[in-house]
C-alpha cells in the first residue's frame, strides 16, 4: 500500500522561482506540493480535487490573487479551504483587504523557511479544528432528525425499520437486520431486515437462534460487539459482523446486526455514530414495545367485552320474556305489578348497556360493519320520533320538528342513523328539565351534506367539560347531569359511528341554558343533483 501523503497544498504564483522555493519547502514539511502558474488554473485545480491549503499570490496578471480569493469564499464546497496569501511586506493595504475578504494569514516575500512551517502548521490545525466542529454539528443535526423520526413512530417495525435505514446508510455493510430478543435471550423475533439477497427473505418475520459468541457478549456486556470468526450469520459470504445492543436503561431489547463483505475493520467515526444510533433508538424501541403490549391488552379486554355482552343476551332476553308473560297473568297483586315493571325496566336498562358496551368493542375492533343506503330523513325522523314519544311526554317536553326538504335522502345504515338520532334525544330528554322545547332540525348545509340538529333548553355543558364530552365513559360531574341514569358510552358511539359515515360531529352548549347537538352525513348524489337541478 502506498505511504500516506500529508496534507495537500496549492501553491499558485505566477513567478516560477518563487513556485520551486515554495515546493521544496513544501516537501520538506512532509506535505504534498501542487502547483498553479495563474489564478485561472488555480481555480481549475480547486475544482478538480480536494486541497488541505491554498498558498496564493496577490499580484498575478489576468486573475489577480484578491479575484482567486474571492471566488473561492463564495463558493460553498471550497469555502473552508484556508488561504495564506504571499504578497510584500510593504503592501499592506492589499494584505489587509485579503485579511478581510476571509483570507486565513499572510506569508511575506522573501519567505523564513521558520514562520512558513508555523503559519502552515497553524492554518492546517485550525482547519482541521473547524472540520471536526463541522462533523460533529452535522452528526448532532442527523441525530436530532433520527430522534424526531423515531419518537414520531409507536409501531416497533416502524422504529426497527428507521433504524436499519440509517444504520445501512452510515456503514458500510451489504445486510443488516434488527431483531427483538425473546424469552430467555437465546433467540430473536426478526423485525427489519435489509439488504439485496434473495436468501434473506427466509429471515422477514422469523425467529433465529442467536446462540453467536459475539450476540451473547453483545447481551451480557449491554456493548457493540465485532465478531472474531469469518462466518457469516445473515449471508455466507459476509467477513464481518458487528452487532450492537438497543436498550433502555440497561435492559436490551433488541440487537442491530450489520454484516460486511470486505474484512477491513470499520472505523472509530462509524462505530460511534452507530452506537449513537442505537443509544437513541433504546427509548424509541421500549416506548414502542410498551405501546405494543398495552394494543394487545386492549385488543383482549375488547375480546372479553364482546364475548361477556354476548353471552349476556340469552338471559336477558328470558328475563324480560318471563317479566312480559308474568304481567299477562291475572292474578297479580298491584305490588307484584310494579315489581314487574321493575324487573322489565331495569332488564331493558341492562340490554342498552350491555348493547353499548358491545357496539364500543365491535367498532374498535374493526367488526363493526354498515349497511349503507339510501334513507328518507323525514320518515326516519317520524319512526324516532314515535319511539322517543312517551319518554318525552313523560317530561312533558315540546318536540318541534323541523325538516328542510320532504325528499332529503341520505346515504346512511338505518339502524346506525336511528341510534345515533336516539341518543342524542334520549340526552336532550334526560339533561333538560319538564316542559322545556326540544327541537330537531335537519337541512342541506353549503357543502352538499345532510346537517342533522337536535337542540336543548337543558342543563348545558361546563367549559371545562366540552373537550372530554365524546370521551368513553366521560359523565359530567355536576349534579343535573348526575342524576340521570347513563353509561358515557352514548356520544362516543355516536361520533365512531358518525365517523363512520364519513360526517363529522360536534356540539355548542351555554351551561345553564342548553345545548345543541349536530352531525353530518353524505346526501344521495342522485337527489343531490336532482336538487342543484331543480335550485
Ligand atoms: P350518558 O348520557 O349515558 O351519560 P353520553 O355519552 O350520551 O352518556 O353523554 C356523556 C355525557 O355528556 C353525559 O353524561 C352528560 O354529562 C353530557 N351530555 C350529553 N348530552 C347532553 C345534553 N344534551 N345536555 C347536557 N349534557 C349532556
Amino acid at each position: 500500500m502506498a505511504k500516506a501523503k500529508g496534507p495537500k497544498v496549492l501553491i499558485v504564483d505566477d513567478n516560477v522561482s518563487n513556485l520551486d522555493v515554495l515546493t521544496r519547502r513544501i516537501q520538506r514539511l512532509g506535505m504534498e506540493p501542487h502547483t498553479a502558474n495563474d489564478g485561472q488554473l488555480a481555480m481549475i485545480r480547486l475544482e478538480e480535487e480536494p486541497f488541505d491549503l491554498v498558498l496564493l499570490d496577490i499580484m498575478m496578471p489576468n486573475m489577480n490573487g484578491m479575484q482567486v480569493l474571492a471566488k473561492i469564499k463564495e463558493d460553498p464546497e471550497l469555502r473552508g479551504i484556508p488561504v495564506i496569501i504571499i504578497s510584500a511586506v510593504e503592501d499592506t493595504k492589499s494584505i489587509a483587504r485579503c485579511i478581510e475578504l476571509g483570507a486565513e494569514d499572510f506569508l511575506a516575500k522573501p519567505f523564513n523557511p521558520q514562520i512558513l512551517q508555523a503559519r502552515i502548521s497553524a492554518s492546517l490545525e485550525k482547519k482541521q479544528l473547524r472540520d471536526k466542529a463541522e462533523e460533529f454539528l452535522e452528526t448532532q443535526s442527523r441525530l436530532q432528525r433520527i430522534s424526531h423520526e423515531l419518537n414520531a413512530r409507536l409501531n416497533i417495525g416502524n422504529v426497527a425499520e428507521i433504524v436499519l435505514t440509517w444504520a445501512m446508510q452510515h456503514s458500510t455493510a451489504h445486510v443488516g437486520m434488527v431483531g427483538r430478543l425473546m424469552g430467555k435471550g437465546r433467540g430473536m423475533k426478526v423485525l427489519a431486515i435489509s439488504g439485496e439477497s434473495p436468501v434473506l427473505a427466509r429471515f422477514r418475520n422469523q425467529k433465529v437462534r442467536i446462540d453467536h459468541p459475539e450476540f451473547e457478549r453483545a447481551v451480557a456486556s449491554g456493548l457493540p460487539q465485532e465478531s472474531d470468526k469469518k462466518v457469516g450469520f445473515l449471508l455466507p459470504e459476509s467477513k464481518r459482523r458487528l452487532v450492537f445492543p438497543i436498550k433502555r436503561a440497561s435492559i436490551i431489547s433488541t440487537l442491530l446486526i450489520l454484516e460486511d463483505e470486505s474484512d477491513s475493520r470499520y472505523d472509530q467515526k462509524s462505530i460511534s455514530f452507530l452506537s449513537s444510533l442505537a443509544d437513541l433508538a433504546g427509548p424509541a424501541m421500549a416506548n414502542a414495545i410498551l405501546y405494543d403490549q398495552v394494543q394487545r391488552a386492549n385488543q383482549s379486554k375488547t375480546e372479553f367485552i364482546s364475548e361477556v355482552s354476548h353471552e349476556l343476551k340469552n338471559p336477558m332476553t328470558s328475563i324480560k320474556n318471563y317479566a312480559r308473560m308474568l304481567m299477562k297473568s291475572e292474578d297479580l297483586s298491584e305490588q307484584q305489578i310494579n315489581f314487574t315493571q321493575v324487573i322489565e325496566r331495569s332488564v331493558d336498562r341492562m340490554s342498552r348497556m350491555v348493547s353499548d358496551l358491545s357496539d364500543v368493542s365491535r367498532i374498535e375492533t374493526g367488526y363493526l360493519r354498515l349497511e349503507i343506503e339510501e334513507v328518507n330523513v323525514k320518515s326516519i325522523i317520524q319512526a324516532v320520533v314515535t319511539e322517543m314519544e312517551s319518554q318525552i311526554n313523560d317530561k312533558k317536553q315540546i318536540l318541534q320538528i323541523n325538516i328542510g326538504q320532504d325528499d332529503l335522502i341520505v346515504l346512511a345504515d338505518q339502524n346506525r342513523l336511528v341510534q345515533v338520532l336516539v341518543n342524542l334525544i334520549s340526552n336532550a330528554n334526560k339533561y333538560s328539565p319538564e316542559e322545556s322545547t326540544i327541537t330537531i332540525c335537519v337541512a342541506q348545509n353549503e357543502e352538499g351534506m345532510a346537517e342533522f340538529h337536535v337542540k336543548d333548553e337543558g342543563i348545558g355543558i361546563r367549559p371545562e367539560d366540552r373537550d372530554r364530552i365524546f370521551q368513553k365513559y366521560f359523565r359530567a360531574s355536576d349534579n343535573g347531569a348526575r342524576g340521570q341514569v347513563g353509561t358515557g358510552l352514548g356520544l362516543n358511539i355516536s361520533r365512531q359511528l358518525v365517523n363512520l359515515h364519513n360526517g363529522k360531529i360536534w356540539f355548542e352548549s351555554h351551561y345553564g341554558e342548553g345545548s345543541t347537538f349536530s352531525f353530518t352525513l353524505p346526501i344521495s348524489v342522485a337527489v343531490e343533483t336532482e336538487v342543484s337541478a331543480n335550485a
